[in-house]
């Protein structure tokens, strides 16, 4: 991780849903947080408030060999801007997952599915030359909401609540899909009973999905 690029003028950035700010840890280490300040904030108001933070407290990230060999899980919420590397019109999720990522089951059977890696475990959109990502407009939500700077408890559950359900949301997706006819990705043995609807992320745009609509009424009251 590179880590510790930071400008030090410390001020709340963000939009009037959302307040992204630095924050001292442990033994003085910097590190960052998100306060949620309106029931309407989405997560496409939480990406702005985090790249505001970025833009004016860190150095820029385009991607990096820091941690784009890291796995790089998807959600439902990624397919829209992956899809749009695709050629024209909108596609399917069973297309952009084949196109672009990697489907894992374990032996007990856990799903995970992730953006593809090459041998040396680089994600397929880094240019190793350049140290950068080649589709930064399109990257997935878990290297929007990623800096390399230490995230507040409740930001980092935050985030695993999204990715976490919103990629089981992405499954169920494939799953129907597979039900209809799309080239299997997932193994027929997985059943669909597993993965249950999840209302929060129907509409699969960020910019849409409220926060709370994702979290417990006690987590939220933690966010605010
Ligand atoms: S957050 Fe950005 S700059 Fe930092 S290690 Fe990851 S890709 Fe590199
Ligand atoms: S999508 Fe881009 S930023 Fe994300 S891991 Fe891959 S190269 Fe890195």
């Amino acid at each position: 991780m590179q880590n510790a690029h930071i400008r030090k003028e410390a001020d709340f950035m963000g939009n009037s849903k959302v307040e992204a700010f630095l924050i001292t840890l442990e033994e003085h280490q910097l590190g960052h947080d998100l306060r949620l300040t309106s029931d309407d904030a989405t997560i496409g108001d939480m990406l702005e408030a985090l790249s505001d933070f970025a833009e004016k407290h860190l150095y820029k990230c385009l991607g990096c060999d820091g941690c784009c060999y890291e796995r790089a899980p998807l959600t439902i919420l990624d397919i829209p801007a992956l899809a749009t590397l695709l050629p024209a019109g909108k596609f399917p999720a069973h297309m952009v997952c084949q196109a672009f990522a990697e489907v894992y089951i374990d032996q007990d059977g856990i799903i995970d599915i992730a953006l593809r890696r090459d041998e040396q475990g680089a994600c397929l959109f880094l240019d190793k030359e350049r140290k950068c990502c080649r589709h930064w407009q399109s990257r997935p939500f878990v290297c929007r909401s990623h800096f390399c700077l230490p995230r507040s408890n409740r930001l980092e559950a935050l985030r695993q609540d999204i990715v976490n359900n919103g990629e089981n949301e992405l499954i169920r997706v494939l799953l129907c899909e597979q039900a209809d006819g799309a080239t299997p990705l997932i193994l027929p043995s997985i059943d669909i009973i597993n993965y249950p609807p999840d209302q929060a992320y129907l509409s699969q745009e960020w910019q849409r999905i409220k926060v709370k609509s994702l979290v417990s009424s006690k987590f939220w009251r933690k966010l605010r």
